[in-house]
């Protein structure tokens, strides 16, 4: 070949790379396992057989396997480093009994042992080299005996809290290797998973007074397994006596003693990547059916709870029927036959998804234990059927997954429902802040809005390591889940729901990336989705369009005065009613367009996005009077403290403001400002402040002033601040300065900044300032220095 062929050929790979699907092939793992607890030295004993079948085009000599408990194993390691940088101290101080591990490890293949060495920077990964070569098309078993010494629970994951257990990510697991090479990651709490598929067949002995929550299901014919049906048919007949006379009001929470006789439960579930169980002697068993919505097939659901939240957990069985029958409608059937909850204490966050089975914490309320297991029955579809790449693509399961728990929730109680679903029913805190005007759905938007609007955001598209644990949750889940709805309403419904079915159909049991969801989604819409996929997925950019003209006969005129390319609809209101709604097709950054007004009557304004599902950053350009000298202005709201932010109105707070100090004695007035939450890109702060002096001297006026302006990485601040201080003046005339009238001092700066650090979560922090400062009353013995400028950088 030439070079010009070569550069050809080279540019046509990149192109086509680009659009290309990942490549067709998986590795397949096939898992059996065995293992005892032992309840008392909180260990398990077990051995795993991986059956490991080479789909790739490749010939393998070594398999990276993951040994996850020994993430628990000293300070160290990635997931305490991890925990270190969030301010979690635990794993330093943690008692030798807290930590764990997995050990007594002997890898052999066909009873040849084989070499193996753990990762030079992780002990939680192991490289397990082949006694011969696995060519493509090759399976090998590798075998292994294991301990693991079970840490607390109150680390991560996979951890006991007093005899209740929760194992996860407990026994040696291949990573993934795929077209990109393999995947070795060491295990941490913020930032999850990625396996291969195949089946798993599991055997667990223990005290036989346990119950189990576990991924798959029990093997018909075995002893113990029928037994243990049975043990759960009279579980579940006194659970429903006990809820029945609200057994929880005088339960015992302790742990009963555990039986002497063991059972040896054996369970087997196929297309799944992981396995987690959950035993607990004290569980109480709910269990129902849910008929799914396509092929009206029966999935089996568990509930299973101690009596510590019992209240809570008799409507369980709601939430995993409603949550399993919802998700198999918009996005595809449950392939599997059951669906557990297991209420246990973790400690990575509000509740942990396993294949078939979840685990739930601490909820308080209804709505929050409702909240949390639709949300972690949804991973079954966005993590456990759908797995992509959770390390790199969080916003792919948890994203999509957490705008699929805020659908569920509209389409329960409807669209129109406020704030107080979050707060459970009825709540004062909400009445006196008047958040009952907050829908629900503005929850998602808000929460992408407070670290954006102080420029601390990162974009969607980020490995899940190098968020900040506060953009963990507001980007991933909550940007994701908002920027998902404004997609669904701009393609609308029907059409997203059959494209997401798409998407289902084609990569159920696969590794999906984001350009396989893109493919799915534009092939099944007919639609180009770069825009989106692009800078909205890629990029920290703002949506912002505002409407700048509207008027009945010459149509209304909508700029994109952001920097992504934006859908929209605009709303004739009259009141609180819409009369008319009319689309606003996409609009790239800087554009201006104008549709035809609806021919309505009556229309006192027209409000752009009136639904508010667009992501958009400044509310406050979205509304146009009809009539009136002020079109753009909204009506005044003056209230105290704060509240959330309003488009609608022009927000202005108060609050009552004392001070003293040695020269004016105590003083009173008022704060004004207008910082709503999240605060908007201007804010302000005005204090005034008067005391009376000695009696017959007259009233003392100062106080305060304060202007901030912040976009990304600036911000531009003014303070100014008034009070008397003639002893200064009196004690050292020789200071003094001609205009000085002897009685009042101020202090006026303008302050510039910019955050320097280019990576938010990283430990180090870096800001540029330039701060200027006036002082009119005198500090500085300087004779021309009436500004005095302090440059100083950290
Ligand atoms: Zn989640």
């Amino acid at each position: 070949m030439t070079m010009k062929q070569t550069l050809t050929a080279a540019l046509l790979a990149l192109l086509t790379a680009g659009v290309q699907a990942q490549t067709d092939w998986q590795q397949r793992v096939d898992t059996e396992l065995s293992v005892t607890l032992d309840d008392v030295n909180h260990e398990l004993r077990g051995h795993v057989r991986i059956a490991y079948q080479n789909n790739s085009p490749e010939t393998l000599e070594h398999v990276w396997i993951h040994l996850w408990p020994n993430a628990y194993r000293n300070g160290s390691t990635a997931m305490a480093k991890q925990h270190y940088r969030d301010g979690d101290m635990f794993m330093f101080y943690a008692m030798n009994r807290d930590l764990g591990g997995i050990d007594s490890l002997a890898f052999t293949s066909a009873k040849q042992p084989l070499t193996w060495n753990c990762h030079p920077e992780h002990i939680d990964i192991a490289k397990v080299e082949l006694a011969k070569p696995l060519p493509p098309g090759g399976r090998v078993v590798v075998e292994t005996p294991f301990r693991v010494d079970i840490p607390s629970g109150s680390i991560s994951r996979l951890g006991h809290v007093g005899e209740s257990y929760q194992i996860t990510q407990w026994f040696p697991k291949p990573a993934v290797y795929d077209d990109e090479g393999w995947h070795p990651m060491p295990y941490l709490s913020q930032g999850e998973f990625f396996s291969e598929y195949g089946s798993y067949d599991v055997k667990i002995t223990l005290p036989a007074n346990y119950t189990v929550g576990a991924t798959g299901d029990l093997v018909p014919g075995s002893e113990d397994n029928d037994a243990e049906k049975s043990r759960l048919d009279s579980l579940a007949a006194d659970t429903k006596m006990w809820v029945k006379n609200q057994g929880w009001k005088d339960a015992e929470n302790t742990f009963p003693e555990s039986s002497q006789r063991t059972k040896t439960l054996h369970y087997r579930q196929d297309n799944v990547h992981d396995f987690a169980w959950f035993a607990d002697k004290r569980y109480k068993v709910l269990r129902g059916t849910v008929v799914l919505p396509r092929d009206k097939r029966k999935v089996t659901t568990w509930a299973m709870f101690t009596p510590e939240e019992g209240e809570l957990w008799q409507k369980a069985p709601e939430y995993l029927h409603d949550a399993t029958y919802y998700y198999s409608l918009w996005n595809g059937n449950y392939p599997y036959n059951q669906v557990t909850a297991v209420d246990g204490t973790i400690s990575a966050g509000g509740g942990m998804e396993y294949p078939n089975v979840t685990v739930i914490g601490t909820a308080g309320s209804d709505s929050g234990l409702e909240t949390v297991i639709v949300h972690e029955v949804g991973h079954n579809w966005f993590y456990g059927i759908l797995g992509s790449n959770e390390r790199e693509n969080a916003w792919m399961d948890e994203g999509i997954n957490s705008f699929n728990e805020t659908r569920y929730l509209l389409t329960k109680y409807g669209e129109d429902k406020d704030i107080s679903l979050l707060l459970g029913g009825e709540n004062n805190l909400a009445q006196r802040f008047e958040l009952e005007d907050f829908q629900y759905k503005w929850i998602d938007e808000l929460s992408y809005l407070f670290p954006a609007r102080f420029g601390a955001d990162q974009p969607i598209q980020c490995h899940s390591n190098s968020l900040t644990s506060l953009n963990y949750g507001a980007i991933i889940y909550k940007k994701t889940a908002a920027a998902f709805a404004m997609l669904q309403s701009h393609l609308g419904e029907v059409a997203f729901d059959k494209a997401m079915q798409l998407y289902f159909d084609q990569w159920k049991f696969r590794h999906p990336g984001p350009e396989d969801l893109q493919l799915c989604l534009e092939k099944s819409t007919g639609e180009d989705l770069n825009w989106f996929f692009g800078d909205w997925i890629q990029t920290t950019k703002r949506n912002d369009l505002a409407l700048v003209k509207a008027s009945a006969d010459k149509g209304l005129t909508v700029k994109n005065a952001g920097d992504l390319p934006s859908s929209a609809k605009i709303s004739a209101m009259q009141g609180d009613s819409v009369l008319a709604v009319v689309d606003v097709p996409l609009i790239a950054p800087g554009a201006r367009t104008t549709v035809d007004a609806p021919a309505v009557s009556g229309v006192d304004r027209w409000v752009l996005d009136e639904d508010r599902v667009t992501l958009d950053y400044d509310r406050s350009n979205n509304v146009r009077q009809a009539s009136g000298l002020f079109k753009g202005m909204e009506p005044l709201q003056l209230r105290m403290l704060t509240r959330l932010e309003d488009p609608d109105k022009t927000q202005v707070f108060w609050l009552p403001a004392l001070g003293w100090n040695a020269h004016n004695g105590l003083m009173a007035g008022v704060t004004l400002h207008n910082m709503a939450l999240p605060p908007r890109d201007f804010t302000y702060q005005w204090t005034p402040l008067f005391s009376v002096r000695e009696f017959g001297q007259g009233v003392d006026f100062g106080g305060i002033l304060a202007m901030d302006w912040r976009k990304d990485q600036w911000h531009v601040g003014m303070r100014s601040s008034q009070f008397r201080a003639d002893e200064a003046m009196q004690l050292r005339p020789e200071l003094a300065i001609p205009e000085y009238d002897g009685d009042l001092l101020t202090r006026t700066s303008l302050t510039v900044e910019r955050k320097l650090n280019a990576a938010p979560a990283s430990p180090w922090k870096g800001v540029a300032r330039y701060e200027g400062v006036h002082v009119y009353g005198y500090v500085d013995p300087a004779p021309d220095a009436m500004w005095t400028l302090f440059p100083n950088s950290g």
